[in-house]
């Protein structure tokens, strides 16, 4: 079977993290972060980590030739010979087109996987998060309320909300990942039919997952 390049599109709070980890453990394949690469190669200080690192200083973005060098190298490696999940790649559609020429050069097959998820539920979801500022613990008024409002379980401190987590930056947040990936989803609409838009927006993260299998077991298929 030719190896399966998945891509993942999710927005902030649609679960993207838990639908990868999912994906990783049924399939078995390795998730490919550029941003895990990048900072690898910066820690290491190597050549390719102390290009990066002087591009940054300047305040310009890591060329779309080293990323698309790096994740061509990434996916040859022997633990990706039966596919891999991209994540953070691509981000523009100039790198989605290298991509596709570097899936052909490896004989993978790319399946696109979009969690489609409702605004307003992401924005209350988000906004109802609290965490407990001395011991860290996670609560959410809709999902995992407290025992008594406004208080941590285990050591009785009011709860903040964290600056991430305030409407305005969620909202703001939302606008910058909608920007950044409506023409890859244009893109990839106008090259293939195997889009994937999974409705990830009021159900468990199981449930979600269901959904992907069934439509990757659909699409291996035809
Ligand atoms: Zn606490």
């Amino acid at each position: 079977m030719k190896p399966i390049a998945i891509i993942l599109f999710g927005s902030p709070g649609s679960g993207k993290g838990t639908q990868s980890k999912y994906l990783v453990e049924w399939l078995r394949i390795p998730q490919i972060s550029t941003g895990d690469m990048l900072r690898e190669h910066i820690r290491a200080g190597d050549p390719i980590g102390l290009a990066i690192q002087e591009r940054m200083r300047a305040g310009s973005l890591v060329s779309d030739d080293l990323v698309n060098q790096l994740v061509f190298e990434r996916i040859r490696q022997p633990d990706a010979r039966n596919g891999f999940i991209l994540d953070g790649y691509p981000r523009t559609p100039t790198q989605a087109e290298e991509m596709m020429r570097l899936l052909t050069n490896v004989g993978a097959g790319e399946v696109v996987i979009h969690l489609v998820v409702d605004y307003n539920v992401i924005i209350s979801r988000m906004s109802g998060r609290r965490v407990c500022p001395k011991c860290g613990t996670l609560y959410n008024s809709v999902s995992r309320p407290p025992k008594v409002e406004g208080v941590c379980d285990l050591d009785g401190t009011p709860l903040v909300i964290r600056d991430d987590d305030r409407e305005q930056v969620v909202r703001e947040r939302l606008v910058q990942y909608e920007r950044q990936t409506q023409p890859l989803l244009e893109f990839f609409r106008a090259v293939n039919d195997r889009l994937i838009e999974v409705d990830a927006s009021g159900d468990r993260p199981e449930v979600v997952f269901g959904r992907i299998k069934s439509e990757l077991k659909n699409l291996v298929r035809k």
